[in-house]
């Protein structure tokens, strides 16, 4: 019998406490995972509260659809320990990372290989338990990543802000190919993209980010130019050192941000919006035939996805993010310390450890 700990969410708004129960024996084709390490994420601090803020004082209540306690955590990397009778092709001892936005396997999104935006989804950490844990039960070994030579600290932060990046990419490699993309927010996401960017298209990316440091940081990285979007002057700028751009990513999710994204488009653009700050975007109807613009949104990325992206990142080709490690018991401080904007980098739960 093995112990599994979790640090658990007991009550939404409430402390992450210590819950230990017997781990779960794989059945079928589940594969349980010895998590190494799990990062921790903006969405789980949404998770905690219970609530998405969605601006003007709105809130997106995200309570329903699991029960507690629960086990927060999307961010999993870990050695196969035990494998159902019918997992096959999962090595027992092998290191590896797990693609989380698992889906029903049936509705039509599963089928087309979207399980990230299933209608039932069973996503890790986020509806089914995940990895603030010393274990995690993953429902077939497809789900599960070879990462080598990348750090298994980062290995999950891959299959969330990195897979992100990569699909909001992906969905603007034709625009990529008129001309240079703007980035907008150079945040753990946004830095991922610039990398990511630079390795999958032959333009550089112009970025824009309020924090002059960012920008600076993002300019050394290879981007084409780098602009702040506070400077009214900046739309001008940008607009005649480049005439306007084909492809926006809005890795921030403001008013002003999509409005600024919006407001540097030629014709034939389009903004693929990650970001989740907040706010309401307004734009007169008419513009978006006149300037036969596309504003999509995008949430995760699929396994395909998942797989290229990090095909691309096992080559050495995304500069590696500074990250911190706490032991497991220290889930709740660490969640503490990224809402008061304490944390540079990633935070990553070290599963292993759990004094
Ligand atoms: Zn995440
Ligand atoms: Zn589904």
């Amino acid at each position: 019998m093995t112990q599994m700990h979790r640090q658990s969410l007991t009550a939404y708004g409430a402390s992450l406490c210590e819950t230990v129960v017997e781990a779960p024996q794989p059945r079928g084709s589940e594969v349980l995972l010895r998590i190494a390490r799990c990062g921790v994420c903006h969405s789980d601090l949404h998770m905690q509260d219970g609530y998405f803020k969605l601006g003007a004082d709105k809130n997106l209540d995200v309570r329903g659809g699991r029960t507690l306690p629960f086990t927060l955590g999307h961010e999993i990397a870990g050695t196969v320990e035990r494998a159902g009778p019918e997992a096959a092709g999962a090595a027992i001892g092998s290191h590896v990372a797990v693609y989380p936005w698992i889906g029903c396997g049936t509705c039509a999104a599963c089928v087309a290989g979207e399980e990230n935006i299933c209608a039932a989804p069973r996503h890790l950490g986020i509806t089914v338990d995940g990895g603030f844990a010393s274990h995690v039960l993953v429902p077939h070994p497809r789900y599960l990543l070879d990462y080598a030579p990348l750090p298994a600290a980062l290995a999950g932060a891959f299959m969330c802000s990195g897979l992100t990046a990569y699909a909001a990419l992906k969905r603007l490699s034709a625009q990529a190919a008129r001309g240079p993309l703007l980035l907008v927010g150079l945040g753990g996401v946004g830095m991922m993209g610039l990398s990511l960017a630079r390795a999958m298209f032959a333009h550089a990316p112009v970025v824009t980010d309020i924090d002059a440091a960012k920008r600076e940081a993002a300019l050394k990285a290879g981007a084409a130019a780098a602009y702040d979007p506070a400077d009214t002057s900046a739309r001008k700028a940008l607009l005649a050192a480049t005439g306007g751009v084909y492809g926006a990513c809005d890795f921030v999710g403001s008013d002003q941000s999509l409005a600024f994204a919006t407001g540097v488009l030629v014709k034939g653009g389009k903004v693929v919006v990650t970001g989740l700050l907040g706010g309401t975007f307004s734009t007169p109807i008419a513009m978006i035939p006149l300037k036969a613009m596309t504003i999509e949104g995008t949430m995760t990325g699929t396994l395909a996805e998942a797989r290229e992206m990090l095909a691309l990142a096992r080559t050495g080709i995304v500069s590696a993010i500074p990250f911190s490690e706490r032991p497991l018991s220290q889930a709740q401080a660490a969640l503490d310390d990224l809402r008061a904007g304490r944390v540079v980098g990633r935070l990553v739960l070290n599963c292993e450890e759990n004094g």
